[in-house]
């Protein structure tokens, strides 16, 4: 009931809207209301953001459709554009604090009768539908500022020669994408930590070190058949930002390895 009383308004005030743009202008000239409202939005600076996007992953097989990971796909687009994502959120939750603080301030303007118009000789429209107009001008001169970004993925499987088609579609919130970024960021820690670097370190590439080098120590030459025991070494230590890569490894007899410790000279022999 109530819905249609509203809509009923709404439809009486959209022909008068049309039938009476003589009102309008008289509203816009002489209504206290609608130009506090403008002076109110030209001080907004809300910041202006794509709030919906949407992205599409053709699956090339049944299982791969089946066993899509959605977190696992936003992962991957956030970390692809963390800095972007990031600045959206904190954009975001700006325009929410601001529209906030703009919303009281419209409120407060609009439930102040001695802002709206007064009627002069010159009106056509009685005063009630005269101050509807009124508020129907203010309402729709309201600012609405992005305050959600909603991100849509589209899965697709088409099976060979077409016969089946699947689709599943996902929807992402602002919330959603905060936690992507948080996650994405602690990801980001933890591979340049230290203890990332050294859970690097597999058999696989000590081996690969330890052919590479033949089997001796780089520095004094000792192999296993001297008895010593070979060590890979990180030529610039894991504690000072050194990466488990072929490029910072190499073979050094116990003796060489523990002499050196965890000493690094940029600028010297090491
Ligand atoms: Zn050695």
């Amino acid at each position: 009931m109530e819905v249609l009383i509203v809509i009923c308004i709404s439809v009486v005030c959209v022909l008068f809207y049309f039938f009476h743009k003589k009102n309008i202008e008289y509203i816009k000239k002489n209504s206290i209301c609608l130009n506090k409202i403008l002076n109110l939005n030209s001080k907004q600076n809300f910041k202006v953001l794509n709030v919906s996007q949407s992205f599409c992953k053709n699956c090339n097989s049944k299982p791969q459709f089946d066993n899509f990971n959605i977190d696992n796909y936003m992962n991957g687009i956030i970390d692809e554009n963390l800095d972007k994502y990031i600045k959206t959120i904190d954009d975001l939750k700006y325009n929410r604090k601001q529209h906030t603080f703009y919303q009281n301030q419209f409120n407060s303007i609009m439930n102040d009768n001695y802002n709206y118009a007064q009627l002069t000789q010159n009106t056509i429209l009685n005063e009630f539908f005269f101050k509807m107009l009124e508020k129907f001008e203010c309402e729709r001169i309201k600012l609405k500022p992005a305050l959600e970004l909603t991100i849509y993925v589209s899965v697709f499987y088409t099976s060979p020669k077409g016969k089946n088609h699947y689709n599943k579609r996902y929807k992402i919130n602002s919330n959603n994408v905060e936690y992507y970024c948080s996650e994405c960021l602690k990801t980001r820690r933890y591979k340049q930590s230290a203890k990332y670097q050294r859970a690097l370190m597999t058999d696989k590439l000590r081996y690969q070190v330890l052919c590479r080098d033949g089997h001796r120590c780089v520095l004094c030459g000792a192999s296993a058949k001297d008895g010593v025991k070979l060590h890979v070494d990180h030529i610039i230590p894991v504690s000072k930002g050194g990466k488990t890569e072929l490029s910072n490894l190499r073979t050094l007899c116990e003796r060489c390895n523990l002499g050196k410790g965890a000493s690094y000279n940029p600028n010297g022999y090491n």
